[in-house]
């Protein structure tokens, strides 16, 4: 009982650190031999909101838990966790094949980064598929009998809750790293950790809030003007307020810009491939870029199925697909993943770099089980 509060009060900050559950087959509700198999990543979280979800809806269904490590599963298939031998491992290790008369298996959307669903088929002689990008629709899905996702189900939306959420758990993981470095400078500056993680804390979640309205490219120009609405506002207070010093309210402003670049910069690690260089994260410059080979497609339509972000569609004369919009695209690299052809191609520009500034946040990154 006091373990789960204890679990409970860390999920509501904590959740950008890995924490497993033990991987194997669950049954939800009452499942029977033709009941759907579903796999998820071994996140406590998730497993949690997965039977949940199904619960509440009234679905009778057979629950892989692969392991992932403790991540979640767009984070764990784009660190290299969640991948096809993940998912040949649980079905061989976990019984469900004495169990079920079907060789159907629903994978979630946002693992296709990391499974390639022909060679699981090839391997295994299970029919893999790619269910909706959220565990909501998954009654919906379900009950259709279509054997594809619809459009809007395949779309992930990150809606106002699930960014507060995200802002507030990037707030509370950047406030624990850097807590340190702020505890030894304040020797220097005195107090300067305590007026300064929180600050950190409230830009994280109004970064992450604003993130569709700020102007600017991901990253540090939308950083960078949270920056520049925040110190003003300070101004504003602090002069009616607590009539402060012109000098004290120079250093603050300046300190509420730099932090919310910082805050701006770690941002795009929403996506596992995104942070590919500075110049993509200061000049909003795209370094990846996906493009469709028209010779080599053959119109199977797995691209648009595995693709959270609708970036592809059909060509009405051709029946093949092409890119319809690529300033959506996440770089998350499903589309090139699974399709069958190979026609998918991704020209990467410059490179990842090396610099010291992506090193340190690469570092965080896998700290948080991310590649
Ligand atoms: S997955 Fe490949 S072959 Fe299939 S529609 Fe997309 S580009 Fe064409
Ligand atoms: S087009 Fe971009 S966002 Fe869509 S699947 Fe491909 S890499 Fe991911």
């Amino acid at each position: 009982m006091m373990w789960n509060l204890l679990k409970d009060a860390w999920f509501l900050f904590g959740r950008l650190f890995p924490f497993p559950t033990q991987p194997g087959l669950r049954r939800v509700g009452s499942p029977d031999r033709s009941s759907p198999v579903l796999v998820t990543c071994n996140f406590e979280l998730t497993v949690r909101k997965v039977v949940r979800t199904l619960e509440r809806d009234g679905m009778d269904a057979w629950l892989l838990v692969a392991p992932t490590k403790g991540i979640n599963v767009w984070c764990s298939s784009g660190g290299g966790h969640f991948t096809d031998d993940t998912v040949v491992s649980i079905i061989k290790t976990s019984g469900i094949e004495k169990l079920v008369d079907h060789r159907r298996l629903i994978l979630p959307q946002l693992c296709a980064t990391g499974v390639n669903i022909w060679s699981v088929r090839e391997r295994t002689g299970w029919k893999p598929r790619f269910g909706p990008a959220d565990i909501e629709d998954m009654a919906a899905y379900l009950q259709s009998g279509k054997p594809r996702t619809d459009r809007e189900q395949r779309r992930v939306k990150f809606g106002l809750k699930n960014r507060f959420v995200m802002g507030t758990n990037h707030g509370f993981s950047a406030a624990l790293f850097l807590i340190l470095p702020f505890l030894i400078a304040s020797i220097w500056v005195g107090g300067l950790w305590w007026k300064t993680l929180p600050l950190l804390f409230a830009l994280s979640v109004l970064c992450s809030i604003l993130a569709f309205w700020l102007p600017g490219k991901p990253g540090v120009q939308k950083g960078l003007s949270l920056g520049v609405l925040a110190s003003a506002a300070f101004v504003v207070v602090s002069q009616a307020v607590w009539g402060l010093a012109p000098s004290a309210v120079l250093g603050w402003t300046g300190w509420i810009v730099f932090l919310s670049v910082l805050v701006g910069y770690d941002m795009p690690g929403w996506s596992p491939i995104w942070r590919q260089d500075m110049k993509e994260l200061v000049l909003g410059v795209k370094n990846t870029h996906v493009e469709i080979i028209p010779d080599r497609c053959t119109g199977c339509h797995l691209c648009d199925i595995v693709c959270p972000m609708n970036v592809f569609g059909r060509d009405a004369e051709t029946g093949k697909y092409k890119v319809l919009n690529l300033d959506a695209c996440e770089a998350c690299g499903a589309c090139i993943e699974n399709c069958p052809a190979d026609a998918i191609a991704n020209n990467f520009r410059g490179g990842t770099c090396s610099c010291p500034a992506c090193g340190a946040i690469n570092v965080v990154a896998k700290l948080r089980g991310k590649a």
